[in-house]
This record gives C-alpha cells, sequence and structure tokens, in this order.
C-alpha cells in the first residue's frame, strides 16, 4: 500500500512553503514560492501545483489533502479575507481555488493557528492544554489553545494579537488604524524602530550606511551580533513591546507557555531573553513565574507542520 501524505500549505506576505508531510510527522519533501512575485491569485496557484506536483511524481505516495495556513484564513468560510500583509485584497475562495486546481479536498486557517496545531501535534506543546503560539515573521500572529482546544471565536477569526492596539495614535498599520503590536514586533517593526533610533540617536552605528530602502530586519540583526548599539537597542524595544503584551495576553488566556516561532524569534537571545524579563516584570503577581516563554521545537517552518495536521485532522 502505498504511504498517504498530506500537502501542507503556509501562505505567507513575502514567501510560501509547502511540505508533503506524513502522519508521522515525516516530511518528505519541501519548497518555497515568492508570494510577492504573485499579483495574481490564480497565476499563483498554478505555479504551486506545479511545483508540488513534481515534487509528488518522483515519490511513490498519495496525498490525501491540502491543509492550508493564510493570514486572515477563515477555517469556517474556506477563505482569505481581507489580509493586510498579502497583495490579494478581498475575500479570496482559497479552498475552492485550491481544490479546483489541485483536485483534492482542501481546509483553511490563519497560519499562526496552524503554526499551533503543528505545535500541539509534533512539537513542544504536545500534551499542554493551555498554549500560545505566537508567530514572528513580515507581521505577528497568535494561536490560542485553551482547554485542549484552538481557539477560532465566533467568525473564525480570534487570536489577533499582531492588531491589539499597544499605542494609541502610534504607528500606522497595514490594516488601516494605527499603533498595532505588529508595527512594533514583526521584521517591518524592527526595521521602524532601527529607522527611529538612527533619526534620535547620535551614536555611530553601521546601520547609517545602510540605504533605507535596503534596510531590513535581518540587517539589523547582523548588526546587533557584531555588537552594534543601535541594533542591539532596537531588538531591546522590540523585547520590551513583546513582553509587556505577552502580560497582557496572560492575563486574558492563563497559558502554561508561550511558545515564539519565525525568523525573528531566531533572532539571538538578546530579543528572547529581555522578552522574557519585561513579561515577568509586568505579570500580575498571580501569574508571576508561573509561565514559561519557550522557541519552536520544531525542526523546520512549524506553519507547515499545522497546516499538514490541520490535513490529517479534517480530511484524514
Ligand atoms: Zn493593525
Amino acid at each position: 500500500m502505498q504511504t498517504k501524505v498530506s500537502l501542507g500549505i503556509d501562505i505567507g506576505g513575502t514567501n510560501t512553503v509547502f511540505g508533503i508531510i506524513d502522519q508521522a510527522g515525516k516530511c518528505y519533501a519541501e519548497g518555497t514560492l515568492a508570494t510577492r512575485s504573485y499579483n495574481n491569485i490564480q497565476n499563483f496557484i498554478t505555479e504551486l501545483h506545479a511545483k508540488i506536483f513534481s515534487e509528488l511524481k518522483s515519490l511513490d505516495i498519495t496525498p490525501i489533502g491540502v491543509g492550508i495556513g493564510a493570514p486572515n484564513g477563515n477555517y469556517y468560510n474556506g477563505t482569505i479575507e481581507h489580509a493586510a500583509n498579502l497583495y490579494w485584497k478581498g475575500i479570496i475562495p482559497i479552498v475552492e481555488l485550491i481544490e479546483k486546481q489541485f483536485k483534492l479536498p482542501a481546509v483553511v486557517t490563519n497560519d499562526a493557528k496552524a503554526a499551533a496545531i503543528g505545535e500541539m501535534i509534533y512539537g513542544g506543546a504536545k500534551g499542554m492544554k493551555n498554549f500560545v503560539v505566537v508567530t514572528l515573521g513580515t507581521g505577528l500572529g497568535s494561536g490560542i489553545v485553551i482547554n485542549g482546544q484552538l481557539v477560532y471565536g465566533n467568525d473564525g477569526l480570534a487570536g489577533e494579537l499582531g492588531h491589539t492596539i499597544v499605542h494609541p495614535r502610534g504607528r500606522a498599520c497595514n490594516c488601516g488604524r494605527r499603533g498595532c503590536l505588529e508595527t512594533y514586533v514583526s521584521a517591518t517593526g524592527i526595521k521602524r524602530t532601527a529607522c527611529e533610533l538612527l533619526a534620535t540617536e547620535n551614536i555611530e552605528s553601521q546601520l547609517r550606511d545602510i540605504p533605507f530602502h535596503q534596510l531590513t530586519a535581518k540587517k539589523v540583526y547582523e548588526a546587533a551580533e557584531k555588537g552594534d548599539p543601535i541594533a542591539l537597542e532596537a531588538f531591546q524595544h522590540t523585547g520590551e513591546e513583546l513582553g509587556s503584551a505577552l502580560a497582557n495576553l496572560v492575563a486574558i488566556t492563563s497559558p502554561e507557555a508561550i511558545f515564539l516561532q519565525g525568523g525573528v524569534a531566531n533572532a539571538g537571545e538578546w530579543l528572547f531573553k529581555t522578552t522574557q524579563e519585561q513579561m515577568e516584570k509586568n505579570l500580575l503577581h498571580v501569574y508571576k513565574q508561573k509561565v514559561k516563554i519557550l522557541r519552536s521545537s520544531l525542526p523546520v517552518n512549524a506553519a507547515i507542520f499545522g497546516a499538514s495536521a490541520l490535513a490529517w485532522n479534517e480530511l484524514g
């Protein structure tokens, strides 16, 4: 009998990652596609299908379905709805489009919720009943598990920690409002913080030699690794913002642990340490010393495992 696999697809603001994964969590193949290169959703799906099926052709396995993690992915409606970080605006019937092209059943959820399912099935949250996964990439997402259940909410869109307002009248957000957490804590947030610091401080920094449009969170990270004071301060500010926000989140959800996932989460100890310290400092006394902040223990992009786990859950 052929091995059965599910196709896990994580659609991100910058890149889309896919994995061909069996029920035990073995990944047979993975690949990426630059989401930003496709302003037409149908072209994107055609290319994604071609890439995945060229991988499948060389493997003696049977796909059972497609799990999709996407920004503003609505589990109930099978749609991507008004995603701030994607070119495709309005309501995208992603499940219908994928099912038509792939000729397989599909299911979608928010990318961060998919990441939380991945952490629960294959990662460090195995056996935990109450935890939160925070994904730090182009934006900031979160998946909340309470009493062993992923929280979807009334409309399927619960858990938008990135769009909680932390500074009224603060930075303009892609969602059209101001002061959202993700304008401070995300790859783009780090760049914005570094730019603010460069403008307000006189101290030397290698970041001053980088033209504005070439400055990225990765370059701030590389400068921080070399001890650059502006870059280090940018990460310090980011950790403080995140830590305070997590202290609030704890007051609402009382999790056993908070997992940080994604490119920015892996950015050195200083972000992690500052976040832990700032959260602990701001926690209501009843929660102090109780909540762990952990890195995702999944070896590769946790969201593709989550998307795959979602497919196993719903379609397997
Ligand atoms: Zn926002």
